[in-house]
């Protein structure tokens, strides 16, 4: 009797389970709440074109409206209805220590009571100067500048006035910012004169503008024998990250340095997003080749605006003041910015670059490994180098911007919806790199691999 009577007791009631369930920690919300981003979007409709203040941020081309960004902290963005994402979009490549790192923020706030904006130099824009030449040592002189945009229209004026010559060769797929001598369509197939990729850039001037293809050096070569001594720069970036990550095959690089060299023409490397990310020194470090013009920006003002172009001493002993090229700024080497940079170049320690290397070959084979899994692998194209990877929708491989543009945009973009919904965001396009920080973890990793897991699922359900 005893016994029983203690085994009765002992049987579990079903009061304590509901308690354990209530001490769980809250579950995620299941379903993405867009509301307040939606009312945002509407009013930013009404007094901005689209909406935002860089296109594409809009969603257009995954046909949606954009979330608004209330907060960032290390690897998580939280809209302004309370989502959390795990972001790979890293505001397009500055923050390679995550959101708001340490050193950064703090650097800021102790040069915020210093100032603003002085219109007279400061030490900081000294100090970030010296540490550029030191990490770049291509760089012997810098100039900053307050974008990316500004650094490359800025080293083609000085190409052109240091050559006497007009015309600029870039690649199709390569983005070197919006100056109206880069805004030129990749010319498809063989076109050789440059198209005005926008209207508003003058016919003539998207003329001087040459398109070679990626990877191709005989269309390089095909250009210099069109327009021989005519040809200013040669502008490349050294790893295209802009129609999606492709890398350069082996030979490329050096193949331009040395077609460079022969016509007396400035070979400029656009390391506006390899800059810093893919070692201290860049693409030019990782790959050794020395560029005549460097142009940097997005990881060098850790988070604020700063862009730089920079290069030989004699080459920039052509700018104004030293020589006659003018370019100028009125928040050029700002306080807080160079602030930024310094505390962000000061962090590119070797255990950082292991770190992110580790972590992307992590995120890369998780990737794989999923597609492997589902049976979708012959159908996908993962490129990476270092810390920045794209998936492309297409078999591959992809050496340029032909391969890239027949990629299935549609499959794209049901995987971006498939990502998002459950806390990825990676950029709304799918010729955008997917950025990885040292504060991404190993929980990030299994939240994104999971969430890709279905979302591959759902790209190819249709497809
Ligand atoms: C982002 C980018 C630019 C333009 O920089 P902004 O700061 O956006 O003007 C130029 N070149 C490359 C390679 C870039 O990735």
């Amino acid at each position: 009797m005893a016994a029983r009577k203690l085994r009765r007791k002992a049987a579990p009631p079903p009061a304590p389970k509901k308690k354990v369930k209530k001490a769980a920690p809250p579950r995620r919300r299941r379903v993405r709440r867009t509301a307040e981003s939606d009312r945002l979007y509407a009013r930013a409709k009404a007094k901005m074109p689209g909406g935002v203040s860089s296109p594409v941020r809009s969603f257009k081309s995954v046909g949606a409206t954009p979330f608004f960004v209330k907060k960032a902290k290390g690897s998580v963005l939280v809209d302004a209805d309370g989502n959390r994402y795990v972001d790979y979009v890293m505001s397009y490549g500055p923050h390679l220590f995550g959101h708001m790192p340490k050193a950064v923020a703090t650097a800021i706030r102790k040069a915020l009571p210093h100032g603003t904006s002085y219109g007279a130099p400061c030490r900081a824009e000294v100090e970030l100067a010296e540490r550029v030449s030191r990490l770049v040592p291509s760089m012997e002189k810098v100039r900053f500048v307050s974008s990316g945009t500004e650094a490359a229209m800025s080293a083609v004026r000085l190409a052109r006035a240091v050559t006497g010559r007009d015309l600029v060769l870039k690649f199709a797929g390569c983005y070197h910012g919006h100056a109206d001598s880069f805004l030129v369509a990749a010319g498809s197939g063989v076109a050789t004169l440059g198209i005005p990729g926008s209207p508003g850039v003058p016919a003539d001037l998207a003329k001087a503008t040459l398109t070679a293809t990626y990877n191709d050096l005989a269309s390089v070569e095909a250009l210099f024998k069109q327009y021989p001594g005519q040809i200013a720069v040669i502008a490349v970036e050294p790893v295209a990250a802009n129609m999606g990550v492709v890398l350069p095959k082996p030979g490329f690089l050096e193949g331009l340095r040395k077609i460079a060299d022969r016509e007396k023409a400035l070979l400029l490397f656009d390391e506006v997003i390899t800059g810093f990310r893919l070692a201290r020194g860049g693409a030019q470090e990782v790959f050794g080749i020395q560029p005549d013009l460097t142009c940097l920006g997005k990881i060098l003002g850790g988070g604020l605006p700063v862009g730089a172009y920079g290069g030989r001493a004699d080459l920039m002993a052509h700018v104004a003041p030293d020589g006659p090229v003018y370019q100028a700024g009125t928040l050029s080497g700002n306080p807080l910015a160079m602030a930024a940079g310094i505390a962000m170049l000061d962090s590119l320690t070797p255990a950082a670059y292991a770190k992110l290397e580790r972590t992307a070959a992590r995120l890369e084979k998780g990737m794989r490994k999923v597609a492997t899994e589902l049976g979708f692998a012959d159908r996908l194209t993962l490129n990476r180098i270092g810390s920045i990877l794209t998936l492309f929708f297409n078999p591959g491989p992809i050496a340029d911007f032909d391969d890239v543009k027949k990629s299935d945009g549609a499959a794209f973009s049901r995987w971006f919806h498939g990502l998002l919904k459950r806390g990825v965001f990676i950029a709304p396009a799918a010729f955008e790199a997917m950025f990885v920080s040292t504060a991404h973890t190993e929980k990030d990793l299994e939240r994104t691999l999971k969430a890709h897991r279905e979302a591959l699922k759902e790209a190819f359900a249709q497809g």
